[in-house]
């Protein structure tokens, strides 16, 4: 049995897994050194001599040890903007923090770490060591801004390319003439490995830190990607946990495909595998609206109208927000039953439900500044039922309703059967509803002679026999002979939307807020509290989605001359459509990114914060029409590079691909993105 769990934990990535420096910088000239901190010693390294011997101008490395100089001189004081300093690596802001410190202060700052800030120059061997004296102390409080700041270097700033998923990474980047660096260590809340990187040439952030995160992905099993997002962890197979599957434990990107208990599903976000017991637990880290997709797939894929699909994808985006931490005991926020919601990631997406999706994108119902208790169920059979922890879920008729063949259920099951099934004596041969709600679903049962609840009666009988057999506690019963005859109406518990009246409503030409407000009286469609919602302008190629249009269409007409200079720049075309969000809350809720001079491009669709600039704009449309252009897989410096080189844009990223524009050409470099050529590189 130890044996067992030992095993487990070396595949799930928690030992030592080697890293090879040597075969990934490959190529390349330069040093790298790999320590693990917890065992205190060099697990890989590449050219350690080079590590030993090669002097190097640190430049901008050194920035975190001036802030721990500063802040153990006495003067530092929390207004001052030091983690995002060193996040952006400002030259300027470094240089007045020097300029206010005493040349003692400084020298005796740099001397706790080992380093001498007369003669700065060091080895990279050197750098190693100055570096475990600082992480050693990334616990203690006063520090603080200087670990904040390498953490938001990874996470927006300047060493922004060495991060991976699931796990952090905290880093700095520096660029001297004649060589580029990082230092950086991971997970930040709990060091345990740390990195150095020197590359004889290139840029810190532009060539370094992706290396760091190559590596850190390595190490921690996980895929690099910038395009993370805000996410909710689902617990896949949760009834049903599969004895058997094409994966190993362990860590996974996203797209990675799952087949397991005959099904195939695809992981639309980070996965992880677990073994226990004999079967796999699968939890995937999604993204809220790959979450509402999948939930759309599971529960509404037999609806025929938009408008009711619309109407359902913002009652489950809300249900998933306000009912977060429903599993948070198992470690995880919602398994993938109807328990909470069915989830269904499939291989292949289908459009119009994925339209209903992007059309009502973030929008949430809102009562009294909360996101509502949207329950949802198939079939009211004409009486809607209350839920305690809401006004607007009240007993009440269901004004859309109808009587149909699909509505109404028969049950027919045997004494003895029924008796065995829930481990009942049959004391009498009676069953009989001993009371009623007033919608008339049935609340007390003589079962047998055994007093019972209905809705407990339902659920044992759901897990014995079946969930199809007694759909809803709206019934009546009768004996015949040996057996029972239930002849009910309704499908579920009856709170809040039932899925029939809202088809029925759409097809009547309600609209998905009519259908809401109906079942959730009192209650209005927002993207924040305040009740703002999305209206679009069109233009000719240009959807542009917006909660203020009258200040936003100016910008429609910018974007449609901007495209066609982008689409002449390329030669290659697309039809965006465009998001501009209330708030940077809301935009980042939304998209995860926390830098707000960003937007976020997924194929040709954009999303912005508010108040865009046009550079921004023209940035995230070039990104859109690069992305609906390629099958290829491409790395993110490539991704994000190509945009810059092409907008001449100063980045690191946007140097490596103007250099390379410039020796082969823009032609092949395009050839290249579009997957037609293979990379020169
Ligand atoms: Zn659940
Ligand atoms: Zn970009």
């Amino acid at each position: 049995m130890r044996k067992l769990s030992l095993l487990v934990l070396l595949a799930s990535g928690l030992s030592a897994a080697p890293v090879e420096l040597k075969s990934i910088f490959s190529g390349r000239s330069g040093a790298a050194l790999l320590f693990d901190l917890k065992e205190n010693t060099l697990i890989s390294t590449w050219n350690d001599r080079r590590a030993k011997t090669t002097v190097l101008q640190p430049g901008s490395v050194l920035k975190p040890f001036t802030l721990a100089a500063y802040i153990e001189a006495g003067l530092y004081k929390k207004s001052l903007k030091a983690p995002e300093a060193l996040a952006y690596s400002s030259n300027e802001y470094f240089e007045k923090l020097a300029a206010r410190m005493e040349p003692a202060d400084l020298e005796r700052g740099y001397a706790r770490f080992g380093l001498n800030y007369r003669a700065p120059t060091l080895t990279l061997a050197a750098l190693l060591e100055a570096t475990k004296r600082l992480v050693a102390r990334h616990h203690e409080e006063r520090l603080r801004p200087v670990f904040e700041g390498l953490e938001e270097a990874v996470s927006y700033g300047t060493a922004r390319l060495a991060g991976i998923p699931l796990t952090r990474v905290a880093g700095k980047t520096g660029t001297t003439s004649s060589s580029a660096l990082f230092f950086g260590y991971a997970p930040a809340d709990k060091p345990r490995y740390l990195l150095l990187i020197h590359l004889d040439s290139g840029s810190g952030g532009g060539d370094a830190a992706p290396f760091a995160a190559k590596i850190f992905a390595k190490l921690f099993k996980t895929a690099s990607s910038e395009f993370d997002s805000q996410s909710i962890s689902v617990r896949l197979f949760w009834q049903n946990p599969p004895a058997s599957l094409n994966l190993k434990p362990g860590k996974y990107p996203a797209g990675t495909r799952i087949e397991a208990n005959t099904s195939q599903l695809n992981a639309p976000g980070p996965l992880t595998v677990e073994l226990k017991n004999n079967a796999y637990l699968l939890t995937t880290q999604v993204p809220l609206e790959n979450y509402v997709s999948a939930v759309l797939h599971g529960e509404a894929g037999g609806f025929v109208h938009q408008e009711s699909r619309k109407a359902m994808a913002i009652a489950a985006r809300t249900y998933a927000v306000r009912f977060r931490s429903r599993h948070s005991e198992e470690g995880f926020d919602f398994c993938d039953t109807t328990h909470c919601q069915d989830a269904r990631f499939l291989l292949n997406e289908r459009k119009e439900l994925r339209d209903a999706v992007e059309a009502t994108s973030a929008e949430l119902l809102w009562h009294q500044g909360k996101p509502a208790a949207t329950y949802y169920h198939a079939d009211s059979g004409g009486w809607l039922e209350a839920a305690s922890d809401a006004p607007y879920l009240s007993q009440r008729k269901d004004n859309w309703w109808q009587d149909s063949p699909e509505s109404r259920w028969t049950w027919t099951v045997k004494l003895t059967e029924l008796a065995q099934a829930l481990n009942l004596t049959l004391i009498t041969r009676n069953f009989r509803v001993s009371s009623r709600e007033v919608s008339g679903r049935a609340r007390g049962l003589d079962v047998f002679g055994h007093p019972a609840e209905a809705a407990a009666f339902r659920m044992l009988v759901g897990r014995t026999l079946g969930w199809d057999k007694m759909p809803s506690r709206m019934f009546e019963v009768t004996r015949s002979g040996q057996q029972l005859v239930f002849l009910g109406k309704g499908k579920g518990h009856g709170i809040g939307l039932p899925q029939s009246s809202a088809e029925r409503m759409a097809a009547s030409g309600k609209t998905h807020s009519e259908i809401l407000s109906e079942y959730f009286p009192g209650t209005k469609i927002g993207i924040t509290a305040s009740g703002l919602s999305w209206s679009s302008v069109r233009s000719t190629r240009i959807s542009l989605f917006t909660t203020n249009a009258a200040k936003d269409k100016a910008l429609l007409a910018l974007a449609e001359k901007e495209l066609l200079v982008l689409e002449g720049l390329t030669r290659l075309k697309v039809d965006p459509s465009i998001r501009i969000y209330p708030s940077r809350e809301a935009f980042r809720d939304v998209t995860g990114i926390l830098d707000p001079v960003h937007g976020a491009t997924r194929g040709r669709q954009i999303q912005l914060p508010p108040n865009p600039a046009i550079a921004t704009l023209r940035h995230e449309m070039l990104h859109a029409i690069l992305e609906s252009n390629t099958n290829a897989t491409h790395p993110d410096w490539f991704r994000e590079g190509l945009v810059q080189a092409l907008l001449n844009e100063k980045s690191v990223a946007g140097t490596r691909v103007a250099a390379l524009i410039q020796r082969d050409g823009k032609a092949k470099i395009l050839a290249v993105w579009a997957g037609s050529e293979s990379m020169p590189w």
